[in-house]
């Protein structure tokens, strides 16, 4: 298996190549876009030729600076492959298989349950975000912080944190916030858009999946589901199912909340969030080929919905219910 690489020696790999892709996860979240814009802006004012390459994300990242230079595919022949905020190179989005392509490749995550994929790993697990792990190499290589890099770094730390609300956030996470501030970044504005502002759509899907909370063992439980009919007769865009796991896990008494989400026939994409500090709901997650974090976490099941849910239900009652 590769091992960590040292900062600097990943330093002088980046600083010694020119053409950079920069990939991330499917169904990329605000520390994947983030961070991918936040390296692109930074590599390009570096003069690196960067490509920028993500799936589709939700339209809260649209005032980002940079985001009409992301593609959809790779182009070929890169000196360097990044790849940002992923754990496993199965969930890398990158339909043209280019990654492996690279001369050389690298993973920049925060994952613990990071595999190991690329040839130079710098994996930080108890970091927060992958932007707060970012922003570290940023300063290493003598990159010139603006404003618009401060903005899509701290939209991956507020994202990934929960709004500064997860055990993970360190002192760090305040310094980097503290000094993005001083750049001239509305923080406020990146937190009330990113957590409170809902579109339609969006607010639609919550009502739907708030109907269908159901409560188990005791109320330790909390598990919702919508359908792909859902998405469509609520217009529903990528991302607009964001935050419907928290509907359940804010509840008192909850410990594991369950998303269930229908991403094509018979494939759903599952959210787990744990509330209790002794349950990894990453290993509920790598029951199904998963992973994640100890308090969020997700995986992909096959099946009918009704198997789904008693197959998440079987694996997430071993941690919550001990029987009478
Ligand atoms: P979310 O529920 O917000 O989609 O994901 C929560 C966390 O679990 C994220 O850190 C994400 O990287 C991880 N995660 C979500 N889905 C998967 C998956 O299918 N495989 C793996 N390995 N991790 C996932
Ligand atoms: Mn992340």
């Amino acid at each position: 298996m590769n091992s960590q690489i040292e900062l600097d020696k990943l330093i002088d790999l980046i600083t010694k190549n020119k053409k950079i892709a920069i990939f991330t996860h499917e169904s990329p979240d605000g520390d994947a876009i983030g961070s991918s814009l936040a390296l692109y802006m930074g590599l390009t004012s570096i003069d690196k030729e960067v490509d920028i390459i993500t799936d589709e994300y939700s339209s809260c990242f649209n005032f980002l600076k940079d985001r009409e230079k992301i593609l959809s595919q790779a182009k070929k022949n890169y000196d360097i492959c990044i790849a940002l905020d992923c754990a496993t190179e199965k969930r890398l989005y990158d339909p043209t298989n280019e990654f492996k392509k690279g001369k050389h490749t690298i993973s920049i995550d925060h994952h613990a349950s990071n595999t190991f994929y690329a040839e130079c790993n710098y994996v930080e697990d108890k970091s927060p975000a992958t932007c707060q792990t970012l922003i570290k190499i940023i300063k290493r290589l003598n990159i010139n912080l603006t404003k618009e890099l401060g903005e899509a770094i701290m939209m991956g730390i507020i994202t990934d944190s929960g709004g500064f609300r997860y055990d993970t956030v360190n002192d760090e996470t305040f310094e980097i916030a503290a000094n993005m501030l001083d750049l001239g970044v509305n923080i406020s504005k990146i937190y009330n858009d990113t957590f409170d502002l809902q579109t339609k759509s969006q607010f639609a899907l919550t009502k739907i999946a708030t109907s269908r909370l159901e409560f188990l063992c005791d109320g330790k439980i909390a598990l919702t589901y919508i359908t792909s009919k859902d998405m469509e007769e609520t217009n529903a865009k990528a991302g607009d199912h964001e935050g419907i796991v928290n509907v359940g896990r804010k509840v008192e008494g909850v410990i594991i909340s369950i998303f269930i989400r229908e991403s094509e026939k018979n494939v759903y994409k599952i959210s787990l969030r744990s509330n209790d500090d002794n349950i990894n709901v990453s290993e509920i997650a790598e029951a199904f080929d998963g992973g994640g974090h100890s308090k969020a976490a997700g995986c992909i099941i096959k099946g009918t919905l009704d198997k789904v849910k008693k197959a998440l239900i079987k694996e997430a009652k071993k941690y919550v219910w001990t029987g009478y």
